[in-house]
């Protein structure tokens, strides 16, 4: 490795080495020369100095670019010239100002293939360099003639002493280069050394990087460090820093090397031989440059060309000397940069080094946290397990005992009733029987039931063995209720039910009546009972309805006024149900009218009838569980049945009146009730038939309250108002008295016939789900009532309904004024039995005959009942009171919208949208309380306001109430339970 000493002492050198021209010795000194030969030594110096120059010039044209000038030798000698003192400095060869052709201008510049000399061996002087040189032309013989021979001895002793001086400088300048080449071995050693520790350090390429950098690095970075590509990439990036560094080395070595064997030589000959005049020559050339002499030899004077070449030669050495101290100087420099990157190098070394041990550290204690951490999870995960595999334990175990628990369970079970029947201790079979003697005589069961259930006990039937096994921890009741089922299917495999009616849709409707007859019938039907209609055979009814009509090859007596008067029976199909009609072959034609009713003999007729139905069950000899009869027109029954059938023979059934509107009692006076055979004297009494008002008159209704064993109205909120004096019309204390068998059932829809589904009657059938058709009805019916069909959207309101008080007919006028008022259409269908408002309404109707926006149509047409609901978006139902009405439901289920007073049925099926007292799924339409013409126009208001401002929620409004399930299916059960609930008494009462 260089030090800075040695480094300084080369500089120094390098500066005593370029002012060598300058000094006037060498501690290095020549002995002598001696002046021989002078021609063969010339002849060798200057083949010799040429080679040397060649090289040199090579190696020049390799390192470094070609400078412009050099040194000028005639400089060198003229400072010498002045120093000496001795000699008149002559003109310089630059020096133009002065004339070049002076008396004492020796040197004269001339071109360079001028001054080209071919020696005796045919040594050519490069043109080149020749072109570049200044040659100094030695003074020939007429000059020399003008000095004196003392001068001249002077002067060659003078240059005797420049020689040897010269001589000694150039033997301490090659033992200088000497050195320099020495110590560039040592530096190149050093460099070796240098790069051979470099590629054991195993150091990376990034560095000198950032330490950040290094810390931002992960372990990654680091392991990847130490890969052998790295060390190549710092390798590529240290030559990348030193390019040239190598390469220069090899040139100066090889360099050096051709130096020194030129030096070795002339060494060589420099001891071994004395001086050739030419060497003499060249020393003295060199000596008079070096010095600033001009040296002339006497014996050369004539050759001033060699002696030029030898100076040249001389110079050349000199500069290459020189250049190879500066290249020495470069290197030592980059050595110096080398030296300062490499300690750079290690210190950033050292750093890593810690930097990578702290890593280490951090990750060792890193990789320890983690493994405990591992170790955590590792027992978390294990104890998780234990946790899981306890409670799986724990339910296998518990399952285990509750199937135990169930296998002992059965097993019981199993064990009880797998013992063969005879098995059984007599003891059970004794406490079986005595339990069903015990009912017997408490009349919990009827006499045919206590036999039925004496015989399976007797046979030890399995069924009844299990049953009373099931009855041991129940009450009586429930045990007799169990027993029962099992006797049940040996007496018959439904309710026997035989409706006795004035109506009966669509055959003879005039109402409500006709559609839950129906309805219910069908319902009842549905559920397994033996459902029968007995209805007059009105002229008037819709025959077409029925299927398989005939009449029966028998006649059937009644009673009336005193005599038997024969009945035609006609069955006949309708919806399903099997119908009888009677017709009474009664000179008075009793139904033979051309109506239902509304004849001044009502009385009579239905009178009549009532008796002429039960005479066909008597002799027909039916056995009917169930006789149920509605309003005031079949409400003769239930006395007839108990005071004059049940004693003939007629005592099976157990009777059930609903009455479907309180406002018709039938009231007449007593003497009428003669006439059906019934006992006025006996009747007409304030707890039987006894009119609560008119004392003198029979009240039917009442009546059938009191002799039916069921009592039913048609929805539960009329239930309530008909126990108020306000709303029973009279009956409301019979009612009262009798409210144990008095019930409120809510009417349903017959929702086969109302279907707009599957509606025959309309021109396009539609559902809850595909609304499309209910806009084509509508635009078929305002086409056929020739309505504006302008306005798609404009709200159409129907009306369907008998036009009677009840329904609040100067609300129904007020709705017809108040829709046109808010743009909407009107529709009414109705019929009224009273002549005033049939008049008032007529007047109306034709009032708006021509009328774009509303139709009123005065008849009964059920068919065009159909195409307005279906056409309908609101349904005004305005009743003053309402037993249950259907047209609200109807309407509902056809995707009309009800604007409905809240009383009675009404208040039991339509729930305001706007009452938040009303959960949101039952809303389905628009309520007023007061019954006047402000609460109808409010209701219709918001109505029309939803319709008009908020398509989309009338339009779900709309398909929630079609969806919303009106049918008998509920009302029927309510029906049933009722029926047997009272057949059991009846069967326990016998
Ligand atoms: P009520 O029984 O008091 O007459 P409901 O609403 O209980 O009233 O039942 C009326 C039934 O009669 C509904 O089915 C309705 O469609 C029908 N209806 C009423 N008037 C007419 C009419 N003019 N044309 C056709 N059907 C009618």
């Amino acid at each position: 490795m260089a030090t800075s000493e040695s480094c300084s002492m080369f500089l120094g050198r390098g500066s005593l080495f370029s002012g060598f021209g300058g000094r006037a010795g060498s501690k290095h000194g020549v002995s002598s020369f001696a002046v021989v030969d002078t021609a063969r030594r010339a002849r060798f110096v200057l083949n010799l100095s040429c080679k040397m120059r060649q090289k040199n010039i090579s190696s020049k044209s390799r390192r470094q670019p070609a400078k412009k000038g050099r040194r000028n030798p005639s400089s060198l000698r003229d400072e010498t010239r002045n120093a000496e003192g001795s000699t008149k400095v002559q003109n310089s060869p630059d020096d133009h100002s002065s004339s070049a052709h002076s008396e004492n201008s020796y040197s004269p510049i001339i071109p360079a293939s001028d001054a080209i000399n071919v020696d005796s061996e045919g040594f050519e002087q490069s043109s080149s360099l020749g072109r570049e040189m200044v040659i100094q032309q030695a003074p020939n013989e007429e000059q020399l003639q003008g000095f004196a021979i003392g001068d001249l001895t002077g002067m060659i002793r003078n240059a005797e002493k420049n020689i040897l001086l010269l001589n000694k400088a150039r033997i301490s300048a090659l033992e200088n280069l000497d050195k320099i080449l020495v110590e560039k071995d040592d530096l190149q050693a050093e460099i070796r050394r240098l790069e051979t520790e470099l590629a054991n350090t195993g150091l990376q390429p990034e560095f000198p990087a950032d330490k950040k950098d290094i810390v931002h690095n992960t372990e990654t970075e680091i392991s990847a460090r130490k890969s052998s590509l790295e060390i190549d990439s710092y390798q590529r990036s240290l030559d990348s820093d030193f390019p040239s560094l190598g390469e220069e080395i090899g040139l100066l070595r090889e360099e050096n090397r051709s130096l020194k064997e030129e030096i070795e030589k002339l060494k060589i000959k420099l001891k071994d031989g004395t001086p050739t005049d030419v060497e003499i020559r060249l020393a003295t050339n060199v000596g008079f440059s070096g010095m600033g002499s001009v040296i002339f030899d006497s014996n050369v004077g004539n050759k001033g060309s060699e002696r030029k070449d030898i100076e040249e030669q001389m110079g050349n050495t000199l500069d290459t000397a020189a250049k190879q101290a500066n290249n020495a100087t470069i290197i030592l420099q980059k050595n110096e940069e080398l030296q300062k990157k490499f300690q750079k190098l290690e210190s950033t070394l050292m750093e890593e080094n810690d930097f990578r041990t702290s890593l280490e550290s951090a990750r060792r204690e890193n990789e320890l946290l983690q493994q405990k951490v591992e170790n955590l999870e590792e027992r978390l995960r294990i104890s998780d397990q234990e946790i899981d595999d306890q409670v799986e334990l724990y339910h296998a175990s518990v399952k285990e005992f509750e199937d135990a628990l169930d296998i002992l369970k059965e097993e019981g079970r199993k064990r009880a009733t797998q013992v063969v029947p005879d098995n059984m201790p007599l003891k059970f079979w004794s406490q079986l029987l005595l339990t069903i003697e015990g009912w017997f005589l408490e009349k919990k069961i009827t006499i045919d039931d206590a036999k039925l259930l004496r015989d399976m006990a007797r046979k030890k039937d399995g069924k009844i063995r299990d049953a009373y096994i099931a009855c041991k921890e129940k009450n009586d009741q429930e045990a007799v209720t169990i027993l029962r089922s099992l006797i049940t299917p040996l007496k018959s495999p439904g309710l026997h039910i035989v409706h006795i009616a004035a109506e009966m849709a669509p055959v003879a409707k005039v109402g409500g009546l006709g559609d839950v007859v129906t309805g219910l019938s069908k319902a009842l039907q549905k559920k397994g009972h033996l459902v029968e209609i007995i209805l007059p055979k009105y002229d008037c009814m819709n025959h077409d309805v029925i299927s398989d009509m005939k009449e029966l090859d028998v006649t059937v007596n009644s009673y009336f006024d005193g005599q038997q008067f024969e009945n035609k029976i006609w069955i006949g199909i309708v919806e399903g149900l099997p119908v009888y009609f009677i017709e009474p072959c009664h000179p008075w034609k009793f139904f033979w009218r051309g109506k239902y009713y509304g004849e001044h003999d009502d009385f009579k007729r239905f009178s009549f009838f009532s008796r002429a139905a039960l005479e066909l069950l008597l002799q027909s000899g039916k056995k009917p569980d169930i006789i149920h009869c509605h309003d005031w027109q079949t409400s003769f029954v239930p006395p007839l049945y108990w005071d004059i059938y049940s004693s003939l023979g007629l005592n099976s059934a157990r009777i059930c009146f609903t009455c479907h509107n309180f406002e018709y009692q039938g009231a007449s006076p007593a003497s009428e009730l003669g006439s059906c055979g019934l006992d006025v004297h006996q009747l007409l009494r304030p707890d039987r038939m006894q009119d609560n008002s008119s004392h003198d008159r029979i009240n039917p209704v009442k009546g059938a309250i009191v002799y039916s064993n069921i009592v039913t109205t048609v929805s539960p909120t009329y239930a309530q108002e008909v126990r108020t004096a306000e709303g029973g019309r009279g009956l409301h204390e019979t009612l009262n008295f009798h409210s144990k068998k008095f019930f409120g059932i809510l009417n349903g829809i017959d929702t086969d016939a109302w279907n707009p589904a599957t509606d025959v009657f309309l021109d396009h059938q539609y559902s809850a789900d595909d609304l499309h058709g209910k806009a084509d009805n509508k635009a078929a019916l305002r086409q056929l009532l020739n309505l504006s069909s302008e306005n798609s959207t404009q709200p159409l309101v129907c009306c369907i309904t008998r036009l009677v008080p009840q329904k609040g007919v100067h609300l129904i006028r007020h709705a017809i004024y108040r829709t046109l008022e808010l743009g909407g259409q009107f529709i009414l269908l109705g019929s009224s039995p009273v002549p005033h408002i049939q008049r008032e309404f007529e007047e109306i109707s034709n009032h708006f005959r021509d009328h774009l926006h509303a139709r009123l149509i005065l008849t009964f047409d059920d068919a065009l009942s159909h195409a307005i609901f279906a056409a309908s978006d609101m349904f005004v139902i305005p009743s003053i009171f309402e037993p249950c009405g259907l047209t609200q439901m109807i309407a509902m289920r056809y995707g009309s919208v009800p604007i409905a007073r809240r009383t009675g049925g009404l208040n039991d099926s339509v729930f305001d949208v706007d009452d938040k007292a009303i959960p949101d799924d039952m809303k389905n339409g628009f309520t007023f309380l007061v019954p006047d013409e402000k609460g109808l126009s409010g209701a219709m208001e918001r109505s029309f306001n939803l319709y008009l401002e908020n398509p989309e929620v009338w339009r779900e409004l709309v398909q929630k109430n079609m969806r919303t399930d009106f049918s008998w299916d509920a009302s029927s059960s309510q029906y049933e339970e009722l029926y047997e609930k009272a057949v059991m008494r009846a069967q326990s009462n016998s």
